[in-house]
């Protein structure tokens, strides 16, 4: 770890960087707002913020109907969009991009496209023991719709998935494995290199669960050889309501349609209907356009910043914030996997998270407290919640100190 006079000096940097994102400079509370709850969804910099009033003020039309110009530029802005999603995928086709609402959006795709064609009864189908609700019950309903089994990799007491029970989980009845790269919980990135490697070896596509991941790493799905990655806007600094599903262009075709309506098609009797290429062929309706163009602009932003700067300049801050917890007592970190993302997931004895969570409130610091959509991750560890800290690029050493002092003050007001 560098000492603390040059991780104060990458705050300074950091400054810079905070002025892109006019929310950082509120108040909550009557105190500068500390902004630690990027895993539920980050803020927007200046440049997302503007695409967007740009799209309003200037371009709004629909897209891929109109003649005239305005529906054309639009069309334009928002297929670049994808162009720009793609490359920044390293996706062979800009068609393997599909504009989803989000993560669980793309995940529920999924489940029931390549359910319908696939599943069937007693066939199984794995995901692991940290997945958000979100990667759980869209399989989970599948599974009860076609009498098919939910299989489940165990994890250590670290948050490391075990990687022995998941070869053991895998078999000829193994028809998909859906993972979360990173954990919203717990931090740990999971080695999805090598678990994409081990499916393939048999055959068995993979569905990697890339929400948490996106913000942080920079993500090749041509190298992962994955066969869907899925992510939101939001938590890359860009709009709500959108989202993506990368697909490999095979699987694309093979899968049956999800939602069907306008868009979707190239003909239509009321005999027969046949569809559109990808990616209209997943894109049913008028679909968020604003939020296409804004994520692009997220994305142009986060390349900007730069992936080795986020990962260097968020590795300080979690190490500096893990060393401080620990000395508090009564603090335990749940998640100490050794590869871990800026997530950081903790309880105090015999305090509810939530009351923790008010307190901070109070000095303007936002965490986020409760199961996190991971409640079989928290029955796994016997606890009812924790209370999480999640940093992004824009967070300084001095908003940690703030955090830790107020944690202190918390708990001795609580107990
Ligand atoms: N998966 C993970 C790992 C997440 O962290 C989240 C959001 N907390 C989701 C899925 C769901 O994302 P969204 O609500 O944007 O669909």
């Amino acid at each position: 770890m560098k000492d603390v006079e040059t991780i104060r000096n990458m705050s300074v940097e950091t400054d810079k960087i905070r002025a892109d994102f006019p929310i950082l400079s509120r108040k909550v509370n009557g105190k500068p707002l500390i902004y630690f709850d990027n895993g539920a969804t980050a803020q927007k910099p200046t440049s997302v913020i503007e695409a967007i009033v740009h799209y309003n003020n200037y371009q709004n039309a629909n897209i891929h109907r109109g003649v005239h110009t305005l529906s054309q530029e639009i069309t334009i802005a928002y297929e670049n969009a994808r162009t720009t999603i793609q490359k920044h995928l390293n996706a062979t086709h800009p068609h393997e991009i599909i504009f989803t609402r989000g993560t669980t959006d793309s995940i529920n795709l999924v489940a029931h496209s390549f359910g319908k064609k696939y599943i069937g009864k007693g066939d199984e189908i794995i995901i692991s023991m940290m997945e958000h609700h979100s990667n759980i019950l869209p399989w989970q309903q599948l599974c009860e719709e076609k009498g098919a089994v939910l299989k489940v990799i165990p994890i250590n007491n670290d948050g490391e998935l075990l990687m022995d029970e998941y070869k053991r989980l895998l078999n000829n009845k193994t028809k998909i494995v859906a993972i979360t790269h990173i954990s919203n919980t717990l931090g740990t990135i999971n080695p999805i290199k090598e678990i994409i490697e081990i499916a393939h070896s048999k055959n068995i596509p993979v569905l990697i669960d890339g929400a948490q991941a996106v913000p942080h790493l920079k993500v090749d799905v041509k190298e992962l050889d994955v066969d869907f990655y899925v992510f939101s806007g939001h938590k890359i600094f860009g709009p709500t309501g959108v989202g993506v599903l990368y697909g490999k262009e095979k699987w694309l075709n093979e899968i049956p349609p999800y939602q069907v309506g306008g868009g979707t098609i190239k003909t239509v009797t009321f005999e027969k209907t046949e569809y559109a290429d990808l990616p209209l062929k997943f894109e049913a309706g008028t679909p968020h356009i604003e939020g296409g163009v804004g994520l692009a602009a997220a994305i142009d932003y986060v390349n900007a910043v730069g992936f080795e700067n986020i990962a260097e300049h968020e590795h300080e801050l979690l190490e500096y914030a893990t060393n401080e917890l620990k000395k508090i007592a009564g603090v335990r970190i749940i998640g100490n996997a050794k590869q871990k993302a800026s997530v950081l997931s903790f309880i105090v004895e015999d305090v509810h998270p939530f009351d923790i969570g008010t307190i901070l409130d109070q000095y303007g610091i936002a965490v986020r407290t409760g199961h996190h959509c991971t409640q079989p991750l928290m029955q796994f560890y016997n606890i009812k919640g924790t209370i999480r800290a999640s940093f992004a690029f824009y967070n300084t050493i001095e908003e940690i100190d703030t955090f830790v002092a107020a944690l202190k003050k918390a708990i001795t007001m609580l107990k």
